[in-house]
């Protein structure tokens, strides 16, 4: 939540050993190539929005770094970068993929990806990892996944925004994957592991969401609640071969069972199960096929752009939400009689209610 305002800001965002650029930004550690950069200047606004228009990849890795900053002045750019590009974007399908540590997500991404950028199209890889921001690791990103496609010039691997909130990161997230649908990237990856929220603020900018599982692990150890599999598009059982072969499709029938019980996370679509083997490649391409019959199906019907619509909206809301209980919290007034008010209610002194009247009040009247 405080993640955008007060000291902690310029502090967060600097990767420890990754040299800042002339403009104060740090550098970025995609497959860009422009982490290794020397010192640089500050690039304008419009520099920014054509060289993100031109597809350059450099000066996309920037774009990105720059909306990732916390720093005040740079966020203000980012938001002139973003209200240029807006308008700029190409058309695309946004896939949501979760899935436990170990499911085979990157293999998947990895196998995936370089079918889909065999076939013409660009791919961005973006991830929301969770354990960046509470732990300062990462799942996702430190060590070297996606190799070959890491080295493919038609898909762009971004690791997660590391500092902040989830919410802070998902924004990040989300306002890099306008700057790829205006690069002329038409296919937008976004990873997430499945610990709890961060699923559902992937599932909340993504048009499909995949649920990455394997067969005979047991729900709880996988992690997996119901309501993951609920907000789910399809449900993959991966590494579906050799002595997992039998197990994998006996799980995916189970699910297609299963599954026609369950309301579907998207109307108008029955939410599959397939089996695959991210590793051999075998299943892939009918994942594939899957999304874009899912595509092709929500565009006529409508399902597709309103979901969209609906995600903006929603967005702008958690925005609003999120602005007013960082506000509340710096609130001078407010934050003078706080802790005393929240004592009196855990000793059963205040009603919590009035408590909060109370608070919401102190926040409503100026401050002098
Ligand atoms: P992630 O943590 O979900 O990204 O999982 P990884 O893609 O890193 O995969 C974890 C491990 O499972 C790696 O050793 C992979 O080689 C292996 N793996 C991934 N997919 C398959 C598959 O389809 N079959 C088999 N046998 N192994 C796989």
């Amino acid at each position: 939540m405080s993640e955008r305002s007060g000291k902690k800001k310029s502090a967060l965002n600097v990767r420890p050993g990754v040299e800042g650029g002339h403009d104060g930004l740090p550098g970025s550690v995609d497959n860009a190539g422009s982490g290794s950069s020397p010192r640089r200047r500050a690039m304008t606004t419009d520099e920014y929005v054509q060289g993100v228009r031109s597809g350059d990849r450099t000066l996309l890795a920037r774009a990105i770094t720059l909306i990732e900053s916390n720093a005040q002045n740079h966020q203000a750019q980012a938001q002139e970068v973003l209200t240029a590009l807006l308008p700029k974007r190409q058309p695309s399908i946004r896939v949501g993929i979760t899935g436990v540590p170990g499911a085979g997500k990157s293999t998947f991404i990895e196998n995936l990806g370089g079918q889909l950028t065999a076939a013409g199209h660009k791919v961005a890889v973006l991830a929301v990892d969770p354990s960046s921001s509470v732990t300062g690791g990462s799942i996702l990103g430190d060590k070297t996944r996606m190799e070959k496609l890491a080295t493919d010039e038609n898909a762009f691997i971004r690791p997660s925004p590391t500092a902040g909130t989830l919410g802070g990161v998902a924004r990040k997230t989300r306002e890099s994957i306008v700057l790829f649908e205006a690069a002329g990237y038409d296919v937008i990856l976004v990873e997430t592991v499945g610990v709890g929220q961060s699923e559902i603020q992937v599932r909340s900018m993504v048009d499909v969401f995949l649920l990455i599982l394997l067969a005979g692990a047991g729900d709880e150890l996988q992690g997996i609640k119901k309501g993951v599999v609920e907000i789910a598009d399809a449900i993959i059982i991966n590494k579906a071969d050799g002595p997992g072969l039998q197990a994998a499709e006996m799980a995916r029938s189970e699910f297609e069972r299963v599954l026609h019980y369950l309301r579907p996370a998207t109307t108008g679509w029955t939410t599959k199960a397939y089996a695959c083997s991210a590793l051999k490649g075998e299943g892939v391409a009918g994942v594939w096929q899957m999304v874009e019959e899912f595509g092709e199906l929500g565009r006529s019907s409508g399902t597709f752009e309103d979901r969209r619509r609906e995600q903006e909206k929603m967005w702008v809301r958690a925005l609003v939400t999120e602005g007013l209980a960082d506000r509340f919290a710096e609130h001078a007034g407010v934050a003078a009689v706080r802790a005393e008010m929240e004592e009196k209610v855990a000793r059963g002194e205040l009603p919590a209610t009035v408590a909060a009247a109370r608070l919401l009040d102190l926040f409503n009247k100026p401050t002098a």
